[in-house]
């Protein structure tokens, strides 16, 4: 694969060398993966992660195992891409230890981040984010999970579903919300255990690219005040700075995901012959490559960007939107041109395109479908044309 984006001035030499290694583990250590047993993959790539020390990129503090006092955006980027390019459900494994983590690291305290965060960056804890509700997924400040206070305890209720690593989680960050409060105020983050009396595995979801997936149920799950994340009604905006940090990741494992397919469409058309040539040299052909590649660039240019920004300290709300918004879209675009170019055999089962295929869709959904993404780009856009005052340049 050309990896000349990796002179482009966004990253410092720690992120080239990591880079490089990166990759070179995939490479000797992601084969083939049958989806057979997709739980139980899942946990090893997790303990391989933790071991080849890449999850640490992922979580904050150096005391707590991370690899940097904050979450090094632009490395967890560089990771996501390679691991995606490679392997669907590695990318899903590291992505969801930062996701499941993440507002550990930027709100718990010194006992909730000692007690959680070394496991997590190891490998040895499996974590999982759960925000979504049968009746509320875009809509975030829908959500119904009550916590009610008693004492020196909350008491859990509601549903929680589409959670990833949901079933073989070890702990679930569950966002919850006062009786009586509405919208995004009065909503709190907890850490549950899994093995937490009350909490549920309701039902293992399958979706069309294998994922561990499950939809949560609390009835009268007791947990101590102890394990809430930050302040009380605190939540939504936990909620939205951890999705501000991994958002930007998503486009990173859409631009993998898109790498690969362009490879394997120029492999495909180099050697594929028809009508006295191959397909690479019909016009028609190149230039769907030419688009193709115009593509991952544009997205590549916006990912690193917000990663970069996010990594001086900056707020990345619409850079983040974006990125994943053109780079999830442009990767199925790719895509999807890459099975064209395959024909019958893009659509065969084990095919690497046909399985990228499957590998693109949910991108475009999760955190922020690209109809939110929009929202929020325009939102942002019309608040500095009203307020620039309170835009920084
Ligand atoms: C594979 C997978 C993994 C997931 N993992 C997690 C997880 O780990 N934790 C978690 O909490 N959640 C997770 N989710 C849930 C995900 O975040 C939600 O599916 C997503 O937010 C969309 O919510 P929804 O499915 O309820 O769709 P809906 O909210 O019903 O939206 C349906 C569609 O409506 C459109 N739409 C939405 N808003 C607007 C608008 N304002 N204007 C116009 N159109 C709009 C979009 O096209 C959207 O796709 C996961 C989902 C999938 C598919």
């Amino acid at each position: 694969m050309n990896r000349a984006h990796l002179e482009w001035p966004f990253f410092e030499p720690e992120h080239r060398r990591l880079a490089q290694e990166v990759w070179a583990w995939a490479r000797k250590n992601l084969g083939e993966h049958p989806e057979t047993d997709v739980d139980r993959t899942c946990q090893r790539l997790v303990r391989a992660l933790g071991e080849a020390g890449f999850i640490r990129y992922a979580v904050g503090g150096q005391a707590y195992g991370g690899a940097k006092e904050t979450i090094d955006t632009r490395a967890v980027c560089l990771i996501r891409e390679a691991l995606a390019y490679h392997h669907g459900l590695a990318d899903f494994a590291f992505a969801m230890q930062g996701l499941g983590s993440g507002a550990i690291t930027l709100c718990g305290n010194e006992a909730q981040r000692a007690r959680y965060l070394p496991k997590v960056a190891q490998g040895q804890a499996i974590a999982a984010f759960a925000l979504s509700e049968p009746q509320a997924g875009s809509d975030v400040g829908g959500l119904s999970t009550l916590a009610q206070q008693e004492g020196g305890t909350y008491v859990l209720n509601g549903e929680k579903t589409w959670i990833s690593n949901g079933g073989i989680a070890d702990f679930y960050v569950v966002f919850a919300r006062a009786p009586g409060s509405q919208g995004s105020k009065g909503i709190s983050a907890f850490v549950v255990d899994a093995d937490t009396p009350g909490l549920e595995v309701a039902e293992r979801l399958e979706v069309m690219a294998p994922h561990p997936l499950a939809t949560l149920r609390f009835r009268d799950c007791r947990i101590p005040r102890a394990q809430r994340l930050g302040e009380e009604g605190e939540g939504f905006k936990i909620a939205m700075q951890t999705l501000d940090i991994f958002r930007t990741s998503v486009a990173a494992a859409a631009l993998g995901f898109a790498r690969r397919a362009l490879d394997e469409a120029l492999a495909r058309a180099t050697t594929r012959r028809m009508f006295g040539q191959t397909l690479a040299e019909f016009q028609l052909t190149q230039a769907k490559l030419a688009q193709m590649a115009v593509q991952i660039d544009t997205a590549a240019l916006l990912t690193y960007r917000a990663a970069w920004l996010r990594d001086q300290g900056r707020r990345v709300t619409l850079e983040a939107a974006m990125a994943k918004l053109t780079a999830t879209e442009h990767a199925q675009q790719v895509i999807d041109a890459a099975v064209q170019l395959w024909g019958g055999l893009g659509v065969k089962k084990g095919q690497v395109v046909e399985s990228l295929y499957r590998e693109i869709r949910a991108l475009r959904i999760y955190e922020g479908a690209s109809e939110v993404q929009q929202l929020i780009i325009a939102r942002e856009l019309l608040k500095a044309y009203q307020k620039p005052e309170e835009v920084s340049v």
